[in-house]
């Protein structure tokens, strides 16, 4: 594998460099200096040492909320909503746990009738990783993704002693880099991170614990501390449920389809016509989410449907944490 160092104070050159290839995105520091993915205007502005964001870059090709088609009852017409993919987008200051994020969701998108939506806004994306030092939260190693981790990535800047080194890992990362001249030899590498999470079970062995674990009493006590908020799934990076409904313009005549994100953590989820609520109880919503990340679509995706970012972990206002849950399922199965 090619790599190049890249000093700190380089970096912002780097970024302009990529602006003039093409838009380019990242984790900009927000309003409350939080990290946010958004179109980065000014490279000072981009954070490439950061823990994790809040919300997954997922909202660049999934926007919380979007309109589907627009229609007309005056003349009967039914308009598919436009999503633009042109253009060569650069998505800078990833890490590689949300690589494999996307990844997932680019599976699940593809699955039966495709999400056009979807496919549209992830047509030219190139994406240049980074590393990064986990908190307590993150476990992405027990689920496969390691610090040497590359699938899905063009570039990847490898945090190094005064810089980065920058390593080439597609030929479209390699076009990226065409006239830029501000590269030094590579730099000391430093040490690998060190992970403070971690699921006890092997990635495979998880489906096999929740396929004897559905009536286990573990469902009933994490329901008792779930508020139903929804949070662990609104950060989630695969998760991608949503809700559709009609938004009328004043004449009563036109409008708009929508769709915003939703959760399967509240109620109103799996309400149907007529007032049936297939998921009544907490505890089966709280069952359900796991279930989603290392049974159900595990059992065709062929790997966890969880990258391991702790964004759940983090956000819960109950402390619920998925790796306790899947730890505690391990231990009594093993006991
Ligand atoms: S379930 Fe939690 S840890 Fe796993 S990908 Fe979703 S937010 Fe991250
Ligand atoms: S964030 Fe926590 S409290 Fe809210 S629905 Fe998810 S598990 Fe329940």
């Amino acid at each position: 594998m090619k790599r190049r160092g890249l000093l700190s104070q380089k970096a912002p050159l780097f970024i302009r460099h990529l602006m003039n290839k093409g838009q380019v995105y990242g984790p900009v520091k927000n309003k409350t200096q939080m990290p946010e993915f958004a179109q980065v205007d000014e490279p000072s502005r981009v954070v490439l040492d950061y823990t994790t964001t809040v919300l997954p870059p997922k909202r660049l090709f999934q926007p919380p909320e979007e309109t589907i088609y627009h229609f007309s009852r005056k003349d009967f017409t039914v308009e598919p909503a436009k999503v633009s993919g042109d253009g060569l987008k650069i998505l800078v200051g990833l890490h590689n746990y949300d690589a494999e994020g996307i990844a997932c969701l680019d599976y699940q998108m593809a699955r039966g009738p495709a999400d056009e939506g979807w496919a549209a806004r992830r047509r030219n994306w190139v994406f240049v990783g980074v590393s990064y030092e986990p908190d307590q939260h993150h476990f992405s190693p027990s689920v496969g993704i390691g610090p040497d981790h590359r699938n899905g990535l063009d570039l990847f800047m490898d945090k190094a002693d005064g810089g980065y080194n920058v390593e080439l890992l597609t030929e479209r990362g390699a076009s990226l880099l065409d006239g830029f001249g501000g590269w030094s030899a590579p730099l000391p590498e430093t040490p690998a991170p060190k992970f403070h999470n971690r699921l006890l079970p092997m990635p495979s062995d998880l489906p096999h614990i929740l396929a004897r674990s559905y009536e286990h009493p573990i469902w009933q006590q994490e329901a008792k501390r779930c508020f139903s908020c929804g949070s662990c799934t609104m950060v989630c990076p695969t998760c991608y449920c949503f809700d559709v409904f009609d938004e009328l313009q004043l004449d009563m005549e036109s409008g708009e389809k929508k769709r915003h994100w939703d959760s399967c953590q509240v109620a109103p989820f799996t309400e149907v016509a007529g007032g049936e609520i297939f998921r009544k109880e907490t505890s089966s919503r709280v069952r359900h989410r796991i279930y989603r990340k290392f049974k159900y679509i595990t059992d065709h995706y062929g790997r966890p449907f969880c990258i391991g970012c702790g964004r759940c972990i983090r956000a819960c206002p109950a402390k619920i944490s998925i790796s306790e849950v899947m730890n505690n399922l391990a231990r009594k199965a093993a006991g």
